[in-house]
């Protein structure tokens, strides 16, 4: 283990044990202080617009539906004419024209007329309601009830219908020029066909922010490579990069660097210009291999943070300057993989969403019960990979006040891995605590990165 003997930085909280550590809220208030504000937008297709945030409120362009169309297949008709009818009685009209669908009605409907038309097609001229093919009788010999085939003669009408009925009313949607989506939100699939509909082909969106990641340790290996007798596979590499993807920023791949000054600058100086934060991974205690902080003081600036988590303490923040004199924020996170997860989650990820044009929090906390106990260092909140137990139905399970019933998802060192990927949510544990009774009740975070069915 390291010890960190600096003294404490401005900003650092006496009052967790006088040990100088930050707690959670304060280092990352400082984090998101630094991030420059959102992205600039740019403009891009509509469908492109998946998942980034809007810049400007978006207006319909057309109204939605453009005109009066049919709800279903069936006759086009005046309510009046068929006020009477029914199976027995059933009123019969003249056939004097076809709706079908992308192409205006042949005919106008006139005192004892109808048009067949098509669900979807323009209400013709003088018709106030619809009425489904179901409720009528082709008199043509020939003719089937079909909204396809040849056009009867006539038709009888089995039931009376109101005014408007099968009718969608013009721009009883959305109206041309009526704001549709509200600036800052998420582009949603259903965001998408809203704006689609409307007639909306591009949208001025954030940028995605740009995220370089880079692991590093004279240990970590590449996928295939050899281990050796002291080498371990790369987790944290590919790990980052799917948490950046997932968070919807796009990813520089820098690979693995070992523990040398000289390559940590190299391969994060190689792309500062075009990146809006950079995330290495090792390396960050004050260990004589721990080269990042001193990376990243030649690349900008940069501090050591001791925060009150476990796991996750500690990790290094800093800042550079772009040719553009654009900043990019430079994040050392722990080597330890949950660590690096954990760290990721409380620090990094609000920065992104600070730059995508978001709020830094999701902010979606619940309250759970541990269903068992554990112990956790003093002094520090610890964030629990836990599992949230389920019915027969998978259905989660709650407690009579409506608490979700957790369970740990494995053992909780920082390295162990498996239990971070069965994990469905953080259990978070207050700094005072040095051990959790069964039953103890805790806010739980469900894991953003974590959905897997
Ligand atoms: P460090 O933060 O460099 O002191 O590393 C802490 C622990 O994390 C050590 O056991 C490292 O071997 C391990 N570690 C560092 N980087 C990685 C990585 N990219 N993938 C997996 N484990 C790592
Ligand atoms: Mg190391």
């Amino acid at each position: 283990m390291t010890t960190v003997s600096e003294p404490v930085e401005p900003g650092a909280t006496a009052s967790l044990g006088g040990r100088g550590l930050r707690s959670v809220e304060e280092a990352r208030a400082a984090v998101i202080a630094a991030v420059p504000g959102a992205l600039p937008a740019e403009t891009v297709p509509t469908e492109a617009a998946l998942g980034r945030v809007l810049a400007e409120p978006v207006r319909a362009a057309v109204d939605l539906p453009p005109w009066d169309n049919s709800a279903m297949d069936g006759y086009a008709l005046r309510a009046a004419d068929v006020a009477g009818a029914t199976p027995e009685r059933p009123v019969v009209l003249e056939v004097v024209g076809d709706a079908p669908a992308g192409r205006p009605a042949t005919a106008a409907v006139g005192p004892g007329t109808a048009v067949r038309i098509a669900t979807g097609a323009p209400v013709p001229p003088g018709a106030d309601a619809v009425v489904p093919v179901e409720e009528t009788r082709p008199i043509a010999a020939e003719a089937a009830p079909a909204p396809e085939g040849p056009l009867p003669a006539r038709v009888a009408i089995l039931v009376a219908a109101p005014v408007g009925y099968s009718i969608r009313p013009r721009a009883s949607d959305v109206a041309a020029g009526q704001v549709i989506l509200a600036a800052g939100i998420v582009v949603t699939p259903a965001a998408v066909a809203l704006a689609a509909g409307a007639g909306v082909a591009s949208l001025l969106v954030h940028r995605r922010p740009v995220v370089g990641v880079l692991a590093t340790g004279d240990e970590v290996r590449r996928p295939g490579e050899a281990l050796g007798p002291a080498g371990i596979p790369d987790a944290n590499g590919p790990g980052l990069r799917s948490l950046v993807r997932t968070a919807g920023a796009e990813v520089v791949d820098l690979g693995v660097a070992p523990d040398e000054l000289e390559a940590v600058v190299a391969a994060v100086g190689a792309v500062l210009d075009r990146v809006d934060a950079v995330i290495v991974s090792g390396g960050v205690s004050v260990g004589p291999y721990d080269v990042v902080r001193s990376a990243f003081g030649r690349l900008g600036s940069v501090g050591l943070w001791r925060v009150a988590i476990q796991p996750g303490k500690p990790f290094a923040f800093g800042t550079a300057a772009r040719a553009d004199g654009r900043t990019v924020l430079l994040f050392g996170l722990p080597g330890n993989p949950v660590s690096s997860f954990v760290t990721f989650d409380l620090f990094v990820r609000p920065a992104l969403r600070v730059l995508a044009g978001r709020p830094p929090m999701a902010g979606r906390l619940e309250a759970a019960v541990l269903t068992e106990g554990t112990k956790k260092s003093l002094g520090r909140r610890a964030y629990l990979r836990v599992v949230v137990l389920r019915d027969a139905d998978g259905r989660p399970r709650r407690d009579e006040a409506g608490r979700l019933l957790v369970r740990l998802a494995g053992a909780q060192g920082s390295h162990v891995l498996s239990a971070l990927a069965a994990a469905d949510a953080y259990a978070i544990v207050p700094e005072p605590l040095a051990e959790v009774a069964a039953g103890t009740v805790v806010d739980l975070a469900w894991l953003e990165h974590g959905e897997r069915t």
